[in-house]
């Protein structure tokens, strides 16, 4: 069977869609955000080839098969194992490295424990383990006649008498040794000065060599091997030369040894390979007095100390500070006299305060101080794989001393191939890396060569792959957990790869996010490459160039939510242009475009923002003037240091100047023209809650008109209801077997947790009372299931509530219903809800927006309405700065920022800004030539 083939399509907003897709063929989903792409692709086809996956596992696995949701649809023939590659970013556990999750790392091992040279961290000198018979073919091939002592050295350079060795050696029948330079008959050694260091070699053979001696020496050198744990000299008598041999590799000056060279021993998770004074980590924790105080100018009362903000339970400890040192609560942390701050931070030692019981008394113990208790708590929850991020929050973060910062023992730094340890190696670059693995071959001996060939060519084949997606600049040893969404999906598309699988269905989703325009081809290339391998590919993407060659595009649409859900048109992507119908289509044959702007806004050069000095990551120093009042696109390659400028050093800069916080990593020299503007708001995609008491209702605030509203009925007058009945967080009003979720969460072990409707209130969240009061015949539960738009017109009489409702209208999200939990709005729908919240604020005209891709999940016909809101608040005088690579965003830009030229430490660098039309014409811009299209009927 060659199709894929879909009947009864329903879930969330689908239409009872059929649908026949090719397999083995590279197919793209389209269609406007909302309109139900991941609802096929990942909550129909993949969620239903994990099932069968789960099905065909043992029995205990199929016991939570019942609980594992199955998709709304009738059948689906043809599915084969289905793997999702999603942008969810990693695990944030902290070993888990770019080299340990594309097995990169592994195969490092290998290679360095099978052609890895130990070297002798005091001397540098290589360290080899030599057989004896080696050993006596290099003696042999001295002169004849030499005379030579065969020494195994016993003491090294220490402190102490040496009875009990010279009492051994008798036993042994050994004659002579040698002390501190001397030979001596064991019966004759001087008594040694305790207080000194010494030095003891065994005498094991002294010898006129001939070339006949071979199993003499072959004994003398086994009796000193074992005497001396792995190390022997030879020396000539007469000119003292010396020559070391060692069994094992160990350094023959300093006794450094190591047991053997296992591949265990390059592992930072194994205790074999681990630093000891980091566990592996590379990193020494510590929290940070700044970062616990982050605002000196407030007061105990007011919550000066960060953690413990929220925290009533502490406030009798600032009580007993307070009497006993005799200040106020509410003295600004910065006027406290340092003593106290000290033992606010570190505690009383072994005096006492008293503290206040609360029937009265007193009790006298001693305080321990915010970071040794803050210590206690993460000492307590460090073993666990994710030490708790709350934490994380204040404390610095400083490569560890005893590995600088490579994780691994010194045993194991010594091993080293062409001079370097595998800790420098996992500090290159991916191209670096690839260059450097390219090199070896024939430069290694023979042997070693031979053994090395397989894992290089694994390793080579790997870091080619993950080059091939763009990401070379990014350093093997680099978290995982500090990867952006669109790097993690691609590493685990390249490792995809690496896996080698056939017959498999892979789901991707937006696999362009975070790409150049420059490097589009390649991993269009890298999703043909899978295809090739015998896969089914299936990709929701808005990219009009992967639409193009995609082997099959399905259009889903024609709006979202409830008015979208249908195939709207599908086949070749030349039919699909063709499709009228179609609005992907209407945009591909160019019918509809996002318009250039009528004019480009013009700045005053006295009102920018002058961030000087940015440092940080790859950034060279960049001094950058970002224009105010405009819409500002920073543009560039992966990896240029769009992010490391504009989040990483703008935005934390200007978050801790408006909330008065102390900036501890300020990695930038000043920030001139702050006083332009009144606040900053980064606009991310980060969903507006966590959990499913968060919605849209909620989030903008007009779930308490609509609440107000309710408590108002006649009804609910006469039950004596307010608006808190109506809440489904507090208790009151609300079904209490649920606590108002609606939902109950069932934990599945291996899978993820499920959510299944509570059955008290059929997931209504509130009690029968409750739902008895009612408004034009409708229940709150009612109301939250209504769409925005469904809402605006029943409560038009209402202007309070008609009026939040038209702004999420108007951001594109009239189709969404106002109680959706948040955890099931895309990344694309919280950020236009969080645009909507802005909207309803009174602006100022002062305000920077900062968006991070905001075109993330959204389709032309998206992007043309995101661009409308966005300038608009530009128009009133505000400004937006945006990271994007999306060039219907990119030309509409006031003034653009281009960084690169490369990725990685060859960028950092603003290769180009202007205006968009001034990038096409600069040569030195890798954004201007993407440019140029659209300025094909000349400038503005
Ligand atoms: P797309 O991928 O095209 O952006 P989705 O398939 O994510 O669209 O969403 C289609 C519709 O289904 C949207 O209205 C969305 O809000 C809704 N939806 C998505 N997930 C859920 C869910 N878990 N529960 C209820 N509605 C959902
Ligand atoms: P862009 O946003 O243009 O893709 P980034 O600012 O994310 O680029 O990255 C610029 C450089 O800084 C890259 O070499 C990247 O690998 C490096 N980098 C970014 N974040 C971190 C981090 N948390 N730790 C180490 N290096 C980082
Ligand atoms: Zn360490
Ligand atoms: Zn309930």
């Amino acid at each position: 069977m060659c199709v894929l083939k879909i009947q009864g399509a329903r879930e969330h907003n689908l239409k009872n869609i059929d649908l026949v897709v090719p397999r083995n063929q590279f197919v793209v989903f389209t269609g406007v955000s909302g309109s139900g792409k991941s609802s096929l692709a990942f909550d129909t086809l993949y969620a239903e080839g994990q099932r069968r996956y789960v099905e065909s596992l043992s029995v205990y696995a199929r016991q939570f098969l019942e609980l594992m949701p199955k998709p709304d649809v009738d059948s689906i023939e043809g599915l084969s194992p289905a793997i999702a590659i999603e942008q969810k970013t990693t695990s944030n556990n902290p070993r888990s490295t770019v080299g340990t999750v594309t097995d990169v790392y592994d195969y490092l091992r290998l290679l360095f424990a099978r052609v890895g040279t130990p070297h002798s961290p005091t001397t540098g000198e290589p360290i080899e383990a030599q057989s004896v018979s080696h050993m006596v073919e290099h003696v042999l091939a001295l002169a004849e006649g030499t005379r030579l002592y065969l020494l195994a050295p016993l003491v090294r350079q220490r402190k102490g008498g040496l009875q009990k060795e010279i009492i051994f050696l008798t036993q042994r029948g050994f004659q002579r040794l040698r002390l501190d330079g001397v030979v001596y008959s064991v019966d004759d050694v001087p008594e040694v000065d305790k207080n000194k260091k010494h030095t003891l070699e065994v005498v094991v053979d002294r010898l006129i060599l001939k070339k006949d001696q071979g199993p003499q020496l072959a004994d003398a050198f086994e009796t000193a091997l074992s005497l001396s744990q792995g190390v022997v000299w030879i020396e000539n008598i007469d000119t003292k030369e010396r020559f070391v041999f060692s069994s094992r590799f160990s350094c023959p000056v300093s006794g450094f040894s190591l047991e053997g060279v296992a591949p265990a021993l390059f592992s930072f998770n194994s205790p074999l390979g681990a630093c000891a004074v980091c566990n592996g980590l590379g990193l020494h924790i510590t929290f940070d007095e700044r970062l616990i105080v982050p605002n000196k100018t407030l007061s105990l009362k007011e919550g000066a100390v960060a953690p413990w903000r929220v925290s009533f339970y502490n406030f009798p400890v600032f009580q007993a500070l307070s009497g006993h040192y005799n200040f106020s609560l509410n003295t600004p942390f910065q006027e406290l006299d340092p003593a106290v701050q000290r033992v606010i931070f570190y505690g009383t030692g072994k005096n006492t305060l008293p503290f206040v019981q609360e029937g009265g008394g007193c009790v006298h113990k001693p305080f321990e101080g915010v970071i040794p208790l803050l210590e206690k708590r993460w000492k307590n929850q460090k073993d666990k794989p994710w030490a708790p991020k709350d934490l994380a929050a204040y404390q610095v973060r400083v490569p560890c001393g005893g590995c600088g910062g490579h994780r691994l023992k010194p045993e194991a730094l010594c091993v080293k191939i062409q001079g370097l340890h595998i800790g420098d190696v996992t500090r290159f670059s991916i191209d670096k890396a690839l260059e450097w693995v390219g090199g070896l071959e024939g430069a290694l001996v023979p042997q070693k060569e031979k053994i090395a060939k397989r894992l290089l060519h694994e390793v080579c084949q790997r870091l080619s792959f993950l080059k091939s997606v763009g990401l070379g600049y990014l350093s093997l040893n680099r978290e995982s957990g500090t990867l952006s969404g669109g790097e993690g999906q691609r590493i685990r598309l390249a490792s995809q790869i690496g896996s080698g699988l056939t017959g498999v269905l892979y789901v991707l989703d937006e696999p362009s996010i975070g790409l150049h325009q420059r490097d589009n081809d390649r991993l269009i290339q890298t999703l043909q490459h899978l295809k090739q391998l015998g896969n089914t590919v299936i990709v929701v993407e808005h990219d009009e160039d992967t639409i193009l060659q995609a082997d099959y595009v399905v259009d889903i649409g024609p709006g979202a939510g409830s008015q979208g859900g249908y195939v709207v048109a599908h086949g070749s992507p030349a039919e699909v242009i063709k499709a009228p119908q179609s609005l992907t289509g209407a945009y591909l044959r160019k019918e509809k475009t996002i318009p250039l702007p009528q004019q480009y806004r013009s700045f005053n050069p006295q009102r920018v923002l002058c961030l000087k000095n940015a440092h940080l990551n790859n950034l060279k120093n960049l001094t950058v003037s970002f224009p105010l009042g405009c819409f500002v696109a920073v543009s560039g390659v992966s990896g240029g240091g769009k992010s490391s400028l504009v989040m990483e050093t703008l935005y934390e800069g200007l978050h801790h100047f408006f909330s008065k916080t102390d900036n501890v990593f300020q990695s930038y020299q000043s920030l001139e023209g702050v006083e332009h503007l009144d606040k900053v708001i980064h606009i991310s995609q980060q969903p507006i809650g966590r959990t499913p008491r968060s919605n849209p209702a909620t989030y903008t605030g007009v779930f308490t008109p609509i609440r107000e509203w309710f408590s108002q009925l006649p009804e609910a007058k006469a039950r004596g209801y307010g608006a808190g009945r109506f809440s489904f967080n507090v208790k009151g009003g609300r079904c209490e077997a649920c606590e108002g979720e609606g939902v109950l969460k069932i934990e599945m072990h291996f899978l993820p947790d499920v959510y299944v409707d509570c059955d008290t209130c059929q997931g209504k969240r509130y009690n029968k009372e409750t739902l008895d009061v009612r408004y034009k015949g409708q229940a709150i539960s009612d109301v939250l299931r209504l769409t925005v738009d469904d809402a605006q017109m029943f409560f038009d009489a209402v202007p309070a509530i008609y009026e939040k409702l038209a702004l999420l209208s108007r951001v594109g999200l009239g189709y969404v219903q106002i109680g959706q939990s948040a955890t099931t709005l895309s990344g694309g729908e919280a950020q236009r809800v969080k645009l909507s919240k802005e909207l309803s604020r009174r602006s100022t005209g002062r305000t920077l927006y900062i968006l991070d891709e905001p075109t993330t999940g959204l389709h032309f016909e998206d992007i043309r309405k995101l661009l409308e809101i966005l300038h608009s608040l530009v128009d009133q005088g505000n400004t937006v700065i945006v990271i994007e690579h999306n060039l219907d965003v990119v030309k509409t830009a006031d003034w653009v920022f281009d960084l690169g030229p490369q990725g990685g430490e060859e960028g950092g660098h603003i290769v180009a800004q202007g205006t968009p039309y001034q990038l096409t014409q600069n040569p030195h811009s890798i954004t201007g030539p993407y440019l140029k299209k659209y300025f094909a009927k000349g400038v503005l």
